[in-house]
C-alpha cells in the first residue's frame, strides 16, 4: 500500500521535496466500515492550500499525514450491507492505494458505472461549482457577457458551457493557443484569448464591446486586472478561486489598487461574492448529479479529462497543473480497473 504524505511545507510552488511515498501496511476496515481501493484520485487546486498552515476555510494537512483528495475507489471489502465488493464509489480517500472509509461519507456508484473517472471532474466537485456559482451568484441572463478563466479545466469549461445554455455571449481565457482552439471548437465559447499574449488587455477590450455582466472568477492576478475596467453596472463576480496567487507566499507588489477597486464597486454595484462549494451548496449535490447525468447522456456538455498514469507521478502533476501544464480535468490512474 503506497501513499503519498505531506514531507514538508512548500514555499512558492509545490516540489517532490515537499512530498514523500511511503509504504504501509493495507488497513483494515470495522463494522460500518469499507476497505477500498484507489482507481482514480483527482488532483485539484484547492490541495495547495491544504499544503500550507496559512488560515483557510479547511484545516491544512498536517506534516507527515497523506494527502487529500477524492478518489474513485472500488469497494474491496464491505462492513455494512448497502456495499458489495466491487462496487465502485465517490470517496475522499487521498493520494494512496488502499483507505478504509466510513460507509456514511462515500457515494455508491453501483457495480458497472459509466466513466465512473466523470464523477472528479464534470459531474462531480468541479462541475457542481460551476453550476452553483454561475446560477446562484452570476445569475445569468440571456444577452449578458461572461467572462472565465481556466476555461479549458472541468470549472471553467462547465462554466462557459452552461452560460451558453442561458443565452450569454461567453469569452474564455486560458493560457495556450490550444487550449483556446478547444473552448471555441469543441466548447462552443465564442471567443477564447491566450493571457499569456502580450497584447491580452487590449483584446479583451476589443472581444467585449459590450463590456462584462458576469465575471466567474478563477484566477485572479493579470487576467482580474484586464477585467476590473471593463465591468458594466450591476456586473456579478462569483469568487470561485485565485489559481494565479496559490503558490504566492508574499503580496504582490507594487501600488496599491484595492482603494479604487472598492470605489467602482461602489460606483458600478457590483456584487462580488466568495463560495466554498460544499460549506454552501452540499444539500444541491445530488440534484446537480441527476441534471449532469442527463446533459451528459444527451452530449450536452462536452468535457475533456487529462489523464495521468501512476500515483507515482501525483506530485509532478499537481506542481504542473497550477502553471497550467494540465489540458482538461487531471486525474492519476492509479490502478487498473
Ligand atoms: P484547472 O484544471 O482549470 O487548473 C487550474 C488552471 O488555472 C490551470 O490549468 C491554468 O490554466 C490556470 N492558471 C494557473 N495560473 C494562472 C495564471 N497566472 N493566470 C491565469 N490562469 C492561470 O482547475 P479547476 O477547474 O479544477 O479549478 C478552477 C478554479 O476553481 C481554481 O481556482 C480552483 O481553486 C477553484 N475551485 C473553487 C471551488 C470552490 O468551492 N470555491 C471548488 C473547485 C474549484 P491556463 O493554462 O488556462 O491558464
Amino acid at each position: 500500500n503506497r501513499r503519498w504524505v505531506l514531507a514538508s511545507r512548500p514555499h512558492g510552488s509545490p516540489t517532490e521535496d515537499n512530498f514523500r511515498l511511503e509504504t504501509i501496511d493495507i488497513p483494515q476496515p470495522e463494522d460500518g466500515q469499507l476497505l477500498l481501493r484507489t482507481v482514480y484520485l483527482s488532483l485539484d487546486p484547492y490541495m495547495r492550500g491544504r499544503m500550507s498552515d496559512a488560515p483557510s476555510y479547511a484545516a491544512p494537512v498536517e506534516v507527515g499525514a497523506v494527502m487529500v483528495g477524492g478518489t474513485i475507489s472500488r469497494v474491496v471489502s464491505s462492513g455494512h450491507p448497502d456495499f458489495k465488493p466491487n462496487d465502485w464509489v465517490l470517496a475522499y480517500a487521498g493520494w494512496q492505494d488502499y483507505a478504509v472509509a466510513d460507509a456514511g461519507t462515500v457515494i455508491n456508484l453501483g457495480s458497472h458505472p459509466d466513466h465512473p473517472s466523470l464523477s472528479l471532474g464534470v459531474a462531480g466537485m468541479p462541475g457542481f461549482t460551476a453550476w452553483m456559482g454561475l446560477t446562484d451568484i452570476g445569475q445569468p441572463k440571456s444577452g449578458e457577457t461572461l467572462v472565465v478563466a481556466a476555461a479549458t479545466g472541468p470549472v471553467g469549461s462547465t462554466v462557459g458551457q452552461i452560460a451558453k445554455m442561458k443565452g450569454c455571449r461567453v469569452v474564455g481565457i486560458a493560457g495556450s493557443d490550444e487550449k483556446c482552439r478547444d473552448a471555441t471548437e469543441n466548447a462552443g465559447f465564442d471567443l477564447c484569448l491566450n493571457h499569456r499574449d502580450p497584447d491580452f488587455s487590449q483584446k479583451l477590450r476589443q472581444a467585449c464591446p459590450q463590456g462584462i455582466d458576469i465575471y466567474f472568477e478563477n484566477v485572479g492576478g493579470a487576467v482580474f486586472d484586464a477585467v476590473v475596467p471593463l465591468l458594466n453596472p450591476k456586473a456579478r463576480i462569483p469568487v470561485c478561486g485565485v489559481a494565479a496567487r496559490y503558490n504566492n507566499t508574499d503580496s504582490p507588489q507594487g501600488p496599491d489598487r484595492l482603494p479604487a477597486f472598492i470605489s467602482s464597486l461602489l460606483k458600478k454595484r457590483i456584487r462580488i461574492q466568495g463560495f466554498i462549494i460544499f460549506d454552501d451548496y452540499a444539500p444541491h449535490f445530488p440534484a446537480f448529479r441527476t441534471m449532469m447525468a442527463e446533459w451528459l447522456r444527451q452530449d450536452k456538455i462536452y468535457y475533456r479529462e487529462d489523464i495521468v498514469e501512476g500515483l507515482e507521478q501525483a506530485p509532478q502533476a499537481f506542481s504542473g497543473m497550477l502553471q497550467g501544464h494540465n489540458h482538461g480535468k487531471l486525474v492519476i490512474r492509479v490502478a487498473a480497473d
